[in-house]
């Protein structure tokens, strides 16, 4: 059974997640700081991460994990509904965002959802990148190309840039998207979409592309590959 984590200073927080969590099949930890949450860290599959903690900020622990490389999936819990905040967790590298209050039956859904998608990642066959495109994934390895040049992206960054260039020139809408990469029936925003979008393009432009490459059609959806400008040669 999956093992989840429970980065959570508020014990009544922290012990009805457990309870939620536990009682749906998962082995849960709980940590109620950050030098805890180190020590519980190896060997688990998913970390819920409340971001103001006793000795740190979650974001702290949530760069160290995807800067040492680590693969637990990470759901960060914050208390205030700010932009920033939201943003900031997705870009260092968080699967999944949550506001307080939440119900554990909400948090219970959304770690089902992150955990199928990292399992259905692991095992989505070996697609070749495709060389004469100026954006370009190879799903094999997971890395994702601009001008042939490799470049970091999140998690979710990396399946929506592969789902968009899986049917190049086509509009997705934002309901497609959330299918492909989450899977249907969860619940996630348009603003949540369009958060990582915007993340993904500064990422593409930052690499040397064009954050044109990923175009907005209003009022329908994004668009990766449509009309791209050829290689330079
Ligand atoms: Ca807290």
């Amino acid at each position: 059974m999956p093992r989840i984590l429970v980065v959570e200073d508020e014990p009544a927080i922290a012990e009805s997640l457990a309870y939620a969590l536990s009682r749906d099949g998962f082995t849960v930890a709980i940590a109620g700081t950050l030098a805890a949450a180190a020590r519980e860290l190896p060997g688990t599959d998913l970390v819920v991460l409340d971001l103001m903690l006793p000795d740190g900020s979650g974001f702290d622990l949530l760069g160290r994990i995807r800067r040492g490389g680590a693969t637990p999936a990470v759901i960060v819990l914050s208390s205030r509904d700010a932009e920033a905040d939201r943003v900031a967790a997705l870009e260092t590298g968080a699967d999944d965002y949550v506001t307080k209050p939440f119900s554990p039956r909400e948090i219970v859904a959304r770690v089902r959802a992150v955990l199928r998608r990292a399992a259905t990642q692991v095992a989505a066959p070996a697609a070749a990148a495709p060389v004469s495109l100026a954006l370009a994934v190879d799903a094999a390895s997971r890395r994702a190309f601009v001008h042939g040049r490799p470049f970091e992206l999140t998690r979710v960054e990396f399946d929506l840039l592969a789902t968009m260039l899986g049917v190049p020139g086509r509009v997705l809408t934002r309901a497609e998207l959330i299918e492909r990469v989450w899977g249907e029936g969860f619940a996630i925003t348009d603003r949540t979409i369009d958060t990582h979008v915007k993340a993904l393009r500064r990422k593409v432009g930052d690499a040397g592309g064009s954050a044109a490459m990923i175009e907005t059609v209003r009022g329908v959806g994004f668009r990766v590959g449509g009309d791209l400008p050829p290689e330079p040669r």
